[in-house]
């Protein structure tokens, strides 16, 4: 099958750089079906430059304006929905389920920055002093970059890109090398909603991209998503070279037991936090950790789900529960993983390791896997799997299983599953985690509400997403003003 067109997208034109890349598989059927071009500085300047060439007449139009440019591009991607969520499947190996809800979730930030109009509002005050006035105006800072992860093509990107030129910047979208189509697909549906030329740029690439786009002088702003110590890179460049930077990383997420959770409704929850998107989630909840009696009345149940999970590719009519994990080297690291925790003591409860998908022999399979007896020492206990991996670990009490989740250099999100108020309000504020579910079990935020890793999962200070991300792409001015002999006398006076 021929190659999908990858390119780059700069000053509004759609060019193929004659530069080696790196395949980009489906990993349903382990086929490559395009080549990512690996961009760099020339790339990246010329991008920059495009962006900033358009930034004046942009930050100068109107606010409703551009919102009526993501109005559109609302309206195409809902038209194209389809469309989006099948390259996104194609590339990242989601059901069509798992690629809907992610899409859905990007259309909400292109929805919630429709609404720029009002986001913007600043604050205003007549007669601060005698005859001075004061107001806050919000103002954008130029040009923003964007880098993302390849486990959410569509919707990481959406995090980005409509609220940063909602807010009158110009961007720079690079976006990763593994699943770079959606990216392009987006970049169409924008150009045909009327964005002008060079408000939002794609540049393809790894490494020596987004080291380009860190040290641009042009580049005031990155948005950065991804592995924690890429992001504690992206931060300290960044930041170094006077950007301001917002970097997600990874995660390790706790889901907490108690002996009293309804234990239907915990296992499925459970099972689609751990097993959801194959478990390729910053906030999956890839470990349990089962207080008092729990284990022995959720393991055996969890154990059943996760064997009755079926695996299979998602580029087809026919959907399984589970796609494949991203790549063949990804799915090695994570056999690598649950191989070296039972090599430090930890059970094999349920093994998806074996599985076959008759119909896709060469796809990038793992079944859903249950770990149980995991200790705090051992590597699976610590590292982030980012597989279809469930570890489970046995805790005394709510005490001990709250210390034990603070003790992770992580802090994306938590939850508990219980029946009981106290101990639900006890792990909320105790817990160390910047998002929280209390019988939800991926207590991730939309758009409207900002997406709060803690400590290792967050660099910066001003998080993706809801108020903060208005913030984050703007700079407040303050504005005291006085008009000599402007006393407009007494204005109730008929
Ligand atoms: P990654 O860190 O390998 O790649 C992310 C981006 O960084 C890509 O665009 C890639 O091209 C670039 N990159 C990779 N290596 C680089 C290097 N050495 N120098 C500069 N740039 C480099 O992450 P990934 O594997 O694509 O995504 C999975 C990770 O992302 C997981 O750790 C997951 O938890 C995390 N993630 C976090 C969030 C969040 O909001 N906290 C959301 C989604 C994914």
């Amino acid at each position: 099958m021929a190659l999908a067109p990858c390119p780059n997208y700069i000053a509004g034109e759609w060019l193929t750089p004659r530069l080696s890349g790196t395949p980009v598989y489906n990993p349903s059927t382990g086929e490559v079906i395009a080549e990512c071009p690996a961009g760099g500085a020339a790339e990246v300047a010329a991008a920059v430059e495009a962006a900033q060439a358009a930034f004046p007449a942009w930050r100068d139009t109107p606010a409703v304006e551009r919102a009526r440019v993501l109005f559109r591009f609302r309206h195409l991607v809902e038209q194209h929905f389809d469309r989006l969520c099948q390259t996104v499947s194609r590339e990242h190996g989601k059901t069509h389920a798992e690629a809907r809800g992610s899409v859905f979730r990007g259309l909400e930030n292109i929805e919630y920055a429709c609404g720029i109009p009002t986001l913007l509002f600043g604050d205003s005050l007549r007669n601060l002093a005698r005859g001075v006035d004061c107001d806050t105006i919000h103002l954008p800072l130029g040009v923003c970059a964007g880098i993302t992860p390849f486990n959410f093509p569509a919707m990481v990107p959406l995090w980005m890109f409509p609220m940063a030129i909602a807010c009158g910047n110009t961007f720079v979208l690079k976006p990763s090398e593994k699943v770079p189509l959606s990216a392009v697909l987006l970049g169409q549906l924008l150009e045909e909603a009327g964005c002008p030329r060079g408000v939002f740029n794609v540049v393809h690439g790894g490494r020596a991209a987004v080291d380009a786009l860190l040290t641009h002088p042009l580049v005031r702003a990155v948005s950065f998503v991804g592995s924690t110590p890429i992001a504690k890179h992206v931060w300290e460049t960044g930041t170094r070279h006077g950007k301001r930077v917002q970097a997600n990383g990874g995660a390790k997420n706790y889901i907490v037991v108690m002996p009293d959770a309804d234990i239907g409704k915990t296992v499925e929850n459970l099972a689609t936090a751990a097993f959801g998107c194959a478990g390729e989630r910053c906030m999956a909840g890839s470990t349990a950790l089962a207080v008092g009696a729990a284990a022995d009345r959720v393991l055996p149940e969890l154990v059943r789900a996760a064997r009755a999970i079926r695996v299979g590719p998602t580029d087809r009519a026919a959907q399984p529960d589970m796609g494949p994990v991203i790549t063949a080297a990804h799915r090695d690291r994570v056999l690598q993983l649950v191989a070296g925790g039972e090599q430090q003591g930890a059970k094999v409860v349920a093994d998806g390791r074996g599985v076959k998908v008759a119909e896709a022999p060469h796809g990038f399979y793992l079944g859903a896997t249950v770990v149980d007896q995991v200790q705090p020492g051992m590597t699976i206990a610590r590292e982030e799997v980012f597989g279809p991996v469930l570890n489970v670990m046995r805790l005394a009490n709510l005490d001990a299983a709250i210390e034990l989740a603070n003790q992770s250099a992580y802090g994306n999100g938590a939850a508990i599953f219980t029946q009981n108020g106290a101990a639900a309000r006890e792990f909320t504020l105790r817990v160390k985690a910047g998002m929280v579910g209390v019988n939800v079990g991926v207590p991730a935020t939309m758009a409207m509400f900002p997406f709060t890793g803690w400590d290792e999962s967050f660099y910066g200070d001003l998080h993706i997403q809801g108020k903060e991300s208005v913030q984050f792409y703007t700079r407040p001015k303050v504005v005291s003003s006085r008009w000599f002999g402007g006393d407009v006398g007494d204005v109730w006076k008929k």
